[in-house]
């Protein structure tokens, strides 16, 4: 089971508390793009092995979103924070 740290609530509960939005990060582009940008906007995520930034909201508390690293080699969530605040940099993690 995953104990996921709301940063709203400030409090460290169980996953069943939380539920999963997808892919943080992903920038909506301008509407004027092509049907490929769109597509791939739409349906193409990244699939790391290791750190990967995730949004999740607190459905049974605060109810708000916020972004979660989440190591998908340990299913730990390594930190979470604020929706809008960038993301921010894990020890060890190259190429992001
Ligand atoms: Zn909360």
């Amino acid at each position: 089971m995953l104990l996921i740290h709301c940063p709203y609530c400030d409090e460290t509960l169980p996953e069943a508390e939380f539920t999963y939005a997808g892919e943080a990060h992903i920038v909506r582009p301008d509407p004027s793009v092509s049907d490929e940008t769109w597509r791939d906007f739409l349906y193409i995520r990244s699939n790391p092995k290791g750190p990967h930034a995730e949004r999740w909201r607190h459905a049974h508390g605060c109810a708000r979103y916020f972004n979660a690293i989440r190591d998908t080699v340990s299913d730990r969530v390594l930190v979470t924070y604020k929706a809008g605040e960038p993301r921010p940099a894990i020890a060890g993690e190259h190429g992001q």
